[in-house]
């Protein structure tokens, strides 16, 4: 097998599948769609990440806990750029492709993703499934459909976004990965509204992480818009707080 037989059906998705697994990382770089990857290590953490920005949050709603801040990212860029163990497609039911993050997930894999993604038949919102990455950076991608929200979201919705991002860290412990990218679920053609997913997204990273931070290494959060990474600037410091403990004070004035 060769870098030409995942650009092409000749062989079915099942072989060029159990080829790309017996690779090395370095391997599958050639076969990757794009050369401008990016690397985890490139990614940074939260904690390096929030070192620039404004100051710290007088009461958060969750403890700072540094090890945590080494396992969360906010990123924003393309998705499919990322080299990574897992990338979460915000799929729609047929799990056959669409617009957005769908689209371009399924063009930068290859039609090899489309055809695997196939014989799953479909997805229920807030479930999700996994396949191979093909000729994406990453090594799988974890589909999974988000609720779609007409103004502002029930509680059934908000559980249904909850439920994505759960399903989805479910597939990343039974396959053993330990890196794994999300886009803004539900957020472009679903309608959900930004802020309130993204304080869906925070609750559920923080609580999942606080269970099983030794299983993972990253967990990124990957925005593509500014709108997007300014709510989340502003409300990771709320979940994920990295100031400086506030019964810190400063001893008395040097005489
Ligand atoms: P949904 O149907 O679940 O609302 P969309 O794809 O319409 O999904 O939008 C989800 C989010 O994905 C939006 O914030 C959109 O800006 C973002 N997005 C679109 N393309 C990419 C990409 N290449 N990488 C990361 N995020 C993307």
């Amino acid at each position: 097998l060769h870098s030409a037989c995942l650009c092409s059906r000749d062989l079915g998705w099942a072989e060029p599948k159990s080829f790309l697994k017996g690779l090395s990382d370095k391997q599958r770089e050639e076969h990757y769609f794009c050369k401008d990857f990016i690397k985890l290590k490139k990614i940074p953490m939260w904690k390096e990440t929030a070192k620039g920005l404004a100051g710290k949050v007088e009461n958060p709603k969750y403890k700072k806990d540094k090890q945590l801040n080494e396992k969360i990212s906010l990123f924003r860029g393309d998705i499919t750029k990322l080299e990574v163990d897992a990338i979460v497609n915000a799929a729609n039911n047929s799990l056959l492709g669409g617009g957005g993050v769908d689209g371009c997930i399924h063009r930068a894999a290859g039609s090899l993703l489309t055809d695997e993604c196939r014989t799953l038949q479909n997805c229920e919102t807030g479930k999700a499934k996994i396949t191979c990455g093909y000729r994406l950076p990453a090594k799988h991608v974890i589909h999974t459909v988000g609720p779609i929200a007409v103004g502002q979201p029930t509680a059934s919705q908000a559980a249904e976004l909850r439920s994505c991002y759960l399903s989805s860290l479910d597939l990343l412990l039974e396959h053993r990965l330990r890196s794994v990218a999300f886009p803004c679920i539900s957020t472009g053609v679903f309608g959900y509204p930004n802020e309130e997913a993204a304080e869906v997204v925070l609750a559920t990273l923080r609580e999942w992480l606080e269970q099983h931070k030794d299983k993972v290494d990253r967990l990124i959060i990957c925005v593509f818009l500014e709108k997007d990474e300014g709510i989340y600037q502003e409300r990771l410091p709320h979940y994920f707080p990295v100031g400086m403990c506030s019964c810190f004070s400063p001893g008395p004035p040097p005489p």
